[in-house]
């Protein structure tokens, strides 16, 4: 019998130690509080145990005072875990301290009562045939152990209590079964002692509660919780995930894989048939995972997938199925197709823009290497006079007619795009490309756009690509190139490139380069050109500048004075040149010759690099000439655009005392404009007209001067005449009324020092 009481002690030791031999593994402080809790249980049960087989009287006080006090200290660190784990009553270290203190007094008394029976007195009992100790008469001390162990129990039983009332439903599992067997404990061990019953008969339950608590406290909970959530994950979740059997059978498939696979008929069949024609087509069965993209329509509509695919293996690593993971990447597939478009057209008219334009054109040559192709580039003109009188957005609605007729003209395997502000591009194969055709549409859309203030002109420039590794902007730059050569030009609107072009383009540059240099080195001069009465009596002269190149020779303004207008060099030269005047007519004043005057050449672009007006009086107050020997010609298409300001100008210039002039009047197309709205001193008729216009229009010409030379009478302005080459010219215009001539007629423009030796 005492041999079956030993085994069955032993048995319920065995899950203790194993319980402790995992709890330790575990570093947190609950786990080191069961660990305790489950020693001092052993202890407990162990000496209970000896207590029951225990023949000597001495040995067994000594194992009962064993059990009293193991029975403090496990209920101590049961509550200590009851606190850690439900968080109920945050551990209160006073009263902590005061339970060791109180235990440890018991501990005292139980080993006192071993020899002086304060605590309690044992006796002789016989159950089932066994001789065993029982508890006797029983001191204050004894209830007072009781009480103490009681209220821990009560603690505890409270912890678990309140927690259950305040947890999730989900989390009570967690509590629940501890709070039952500790309840058990608790009924049972009162009952035993209550009947002075040697054996615990609570002792096995200690055993489930250590069991119980190891198992909810450390391993299931969160384990579950887990579950649940992955649960949650996969079936909500907008991927789809599908998984399948080792025989290639689906055995589970979220709400989305169901959603994306169903048809009409039946989803399931449809699903499998898809997973095993992407097995087939990647070739994965062999594979352990693998990665790919693919494209399905659901609901006509296109969904962009990632896939990926892993097989599933088992503890012993042996193969159990494998799994889809469809990751919907439509969201993202379109934000990164839209962001393409926007990175790769233009936004306002949905053409590619420059850089794509390239791109695509260059592919186009490289794709199709036997044909010939043009490269055609437009420009709108005066483009900023739209955006400026008419307002942005007409400027616009012309860039989308624009690219509307682009679209209409160009079919497939034709490249087109904008390349900036109003400049559109094209890449067409030669024999598709008729010049008729497609000026006559150009012409069509400039009809429909014409309004009062604006007529609108488009210029193309072509170019054969003879060079197709050429960069496609280079061939763009040809283009325009092309067009530049249109010079503006209202009756003629295509221009071919050829490489004159190109090299007139780099002799601008070059002569762009030298300017500096030439500048600092003086190699600019004053020549001068004779103004005359009919009878050839010298009143004044022209200043024209010449550049004396040291490698080119003398070159003529009409090389360079529209490059350096272009390039915001002129305002240097101008200033040169007008110093060169002012100091020449300073020399002749100082000689007595202050009748004879010099006209100087003001060029539009100079009032937007500096003040002219400053400029010019600083010079003239510098070298003390008399202002109106200084005549100052301003081009009439410089008026023409001319603003209140700078109408304001001109009579700053001529209360100053110098004498304005209208140069080149009649070649512009408001001429008679101007005049109404400002005050000049000369006029300046060109008549190199009356040499490009054919014969038969001379007289029309000749009778327009006429008018012109009457009109100036009437206003009380002087007329100069320029570029008479005949005497029948010189007679004619006399015989109108002009008094001033200027040309090779009388004599060509000369050096100063020729000059002064001819005529002074
Ligand atoms: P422009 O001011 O109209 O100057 C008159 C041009 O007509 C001069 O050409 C002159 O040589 C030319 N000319 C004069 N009489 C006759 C003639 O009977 N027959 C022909 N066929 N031509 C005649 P040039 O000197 O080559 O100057 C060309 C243009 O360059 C000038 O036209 C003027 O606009 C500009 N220019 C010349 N010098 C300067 C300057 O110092 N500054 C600025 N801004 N422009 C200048
Ligand atoms: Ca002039
Ligand atoms: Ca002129």
């Amino acid at each position: 019998m005492e041999k079956i009481y030993m085994a069955l002690l032993f048995l319920m030791i065995v899950p203790m130690l194993i319980c402790i031999k995992y709890a330790r593994k575990i570093k947190s402080d609950v786990a080191s509080s069961i660990v305790k809790c489950l020693i001092f249980a052993i202890v407990t049960i162990l000496s209970n145990g000896l207590f029951v087989v225990s023949q000597s009287i001495t040995f067994s006080y000594f194992m009962q005072a064993l059990y009293l006090f193991s029975f403090d200290m496990l209920f101590i660190y049961v509550l200590q875990y009851a606190q850690q784990y439900t968080q109920v009553f945050n551990e209160v270290s006073p009263f902590r301290t005061g339970c060791f203190l109180v235990a440890y007094l018991d501990g005292l008394q139980l080993v006192l009562n071993v020899f002086f029976h304060n605590v309690f007195t044992l006796k002789t009992v016989h159950y089932m045939g066994l001789q065993m100790y029982q508890v006797d008469t029983e001191t204050a001390f004894y209830y007072v152990h009781y009480a103490f162990v009681y209220c821990l129990m009560f603690c505890i039983i409270a912890s678990f209590t309140i927690k259950i009332i305040h947890i999730p439903y989900f989390y009570r599992k967690k509590y629940f079964p501890i709070l039952v067997v500790t309840c058990v404990i608790v009924i049972i061990n009162f009952m035993c002692s209550a009947l002075q019953f040697p054996i615990d008969m609570s002792l096995p339950f200690l055993v489930c509660a250590a069991i119980l608590i190891c198992y909810l406290t450390l391993y299931r909970s969160p384990s579950e919780l887990i579950d649940k959530t992955l649960s949650i994950v996969v079936t909500e979740m907008n991927n789809a995930v599908i998984c399948f059997d080792i025989n290639d059978e689906c055995v589970y498939a979220n709400e989305r894989a169901l959603n994306i696979f169903r048809t009409a008929s039946s989803s399931e069949s449809m699903l499998s048939e898809y997973v095993h024609g992407w097995m087939k087509e990647h070739d994965i069965a062999d594979r352990d995972s693998f990665e790919w993209s693919e494209q399905k329509n659901i609901d006509n509509e296109t969904y962009y997938f990632d896939i990926e695919y892993r097989k599933l293996f088992d503890k012993k690593n042996e193969y159990i199925g494998f799994f889809l993971n469809l990751i919907d990447n439509t969201e993202k597939h379109s934000a990164f197709e839209k962001e393409r478009y926007l990175a790769t057209h233009d936004s306002l008219t949905g053409l590619y823009n420059k850089n794509y334009f390239s791109v695509k054109a260059a592919e186009i040559l490289k794709a199709n290497p036997d044909e010939e192709w043009l490269l055609l580039s437009s420009n709108i003109k005066d483009f900023k006079l739209i955006n400026d009188l008419l307002g942005l957005e007409k400027g616009n609605e012309v860039l989308k007619m624009e690219a509307d007729l682009l679209k209409e003209q160009c079919g497939k395997g034709i490249v087109y795009g904008r390349t900036g502000g109003d400049k559109f591009a094209v890449c067409i194969p030669k024999a598709r490309f008729s010049e008729q055709k497609f000026m006559n549409a150009v012409r069509t859309m400039g009809q429909a756009f014409n309004n009062d203030l604006y007529h609108l002109h488009i210029y193309i420039g072509v170019y054969e690509i003879t060079d197709r590794n050429e960069d496609i902007s280079v061939m763009c730059d040809k283009a325009n190139l092309a067009i530049k050569t249109l010079n503006e030009n209202y009756d003629k609107s295509i221009a071919y490139y050829n490489d004159t072009i190109l090299n007139n383009t780099i002799e601008e540059k070059q002569l762009v380069g030298d300017f500096d240099n030439a500048l600092a080195e003086k190699q600019f001069c004053m020549y001068l050109q004779p103004q005359t009465t009919s009878e050839g009596k010298v009143l004044g002269a022209e200043a024209l500048v010449r550049w004396q190149h040291p490698k080119r020779g003398l070159i003529f303004p009409g090389d360079f004075i529209e490059v350096f207008e272009k390039t915001g060099l002129i305002y240097r030269l101008d200033k040169f040149v007008w110093e060169l005047a002012v100091q020449k007519l300073a020399e002749w004043q100082k000689n007595g010759r202050d009748d004879l005057y010099i006209s100087v050449n003001i060029s539009t672009k100079d009032f937007y690099y500096m003040d002219v007006y400053k400029t010019i009086t600083n010079l003239v107050e510098k070298y003390e000439i008399i202002p109106s020997t200084l005549k100052l010609e301003i081009t009439e298409t410089a008026l023409m655009t001319g603003t209140a300001d700078e109408f304001e100008r001109i009579e700053r210039f001529r209360k100053y005392g110098f004498q304005v002039e209208i140069d080149d009047f009649g070649s512009g197309y408001s001429s008679f404009n101007t005049l109404k709205d400002m005050d000049v001193d000369v006029l300046k008729i060109d008549m190199g007209f009356l040499r490009t216009t054919k014969p038969e229009r001379v007289e029309k010409s000749m009778s327009i001067i006429n008018t012109i030379i009457a009109l100036t009478r009437t206003l009380g302005l002087s007329v100069v005449t320029e570029g008479v080459e005949t005497k029948e010219q010189v007679d004619k215009l006399t015989q109108m009324g002009c008094g001033v001539y200027q040309g090779y007629y009388f004599s060509k423009p000369i050096p100063v020092s020729q000059f002064e030796e001819t005529y002074m």
